[in-house]
């Protein structure tokens, strides 16, 4: 992009911020141009690495717990077409990442099916994880495909959530996968079946290392 364009675009950029001010995505406080969250809430959320074990030996980790104000946020941000809070989940996760992933080759997903993203516009797993590539300075790549849409995870316990993703996933890019220490990006972690299913689906497909970081990781009240 040459420097006249590169100017412009971030001329518009301030005058949609003064326009529409940046708000922080737990506690509505107006912040600064370049800010994610207000210092309060930073030095109150950001409280990893959350740890949850996966049923394969692996853990996926995260910087937020799923309750209070964050709940709310990854509600709105999965839900309500908000992506406000972005930013902030990204930052969270390119820290729980820090813990989490010795080496990084590249940043993935736990994909929407094609019919959830049609419905809802967006993938917001995708999106965070392509903020957390940047973060990272890692190249983001789509390396699996959701091709089963079962029974939504959130009703059912831990015995039924492991059915219920079996085979819902297969690899999209071989070669963006063989070899590979991949970083794999979820929005909540509750079992944490769904990111175990992918990561098995991954180092099936040849993956050398898959570790998984979710925005946040949820209290886990299942029945086995
Ligand atoms: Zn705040």
């Amino acid at each position: 992009m040459c420097q006249l364009k590169q100017f412009l675009k971030k001329l518009a950029d301030r005058a949609v911020w003064l326009l529409c001010p940046n708000r922080c995505p737990y506690c509505d406080k107006l912040i600064g141009y370049h800010d994610t969250e207000c210092e309060g809430c930073a030095g109150e959320l950001f409280k990893g690495p959350y740890i949850r074990e996966l049923s394969d030996g692996g853990v996926c980790m995260a910087s937020f717990e799923y309750k209070n104000e964050v709940r709310q946020a990854v509600l709105r941000f999965k839900f309500g077409s908000d992506t406000g809070a972005a930013g902030s989940l990204a930052k969270g996760a390119a820290m729980a990442a820090q813990s989490a992933a010795p080496v990084i080759d590249a940043v993935t997903n736990v994909p929407l099916s094609a019919v959830s993203l049609k419905k809802r516009g967006y993938d917001q797993s995708e999106l965070l994880a392509r903020k957390t590539a940047e973060i990272l300075q890692k190249p983001y790549c789509v390396t699996l495909r959701k091709i089963k849409q079962k029974r939504v995870q959130h009703s059912l316990n831990l015995n039924e959530r492991r059915e219920n993703v079996k085979d819902c996933y297969a690899a999209a890019d071989e070669e963006s996968i063989r070899g590979k220490n991949l970083l794999l990006i979820d929005d909540i972690c509750t079992s944490g079946s769904t990111m175990a299913e992918c990561r098995r689906v991954l180092l099936e497909a040849g993956a050398a290392n898959v570790y998984c970081v979710s925005a946040a990781i949820a209290q886990l009240n299942l029945n086995p």
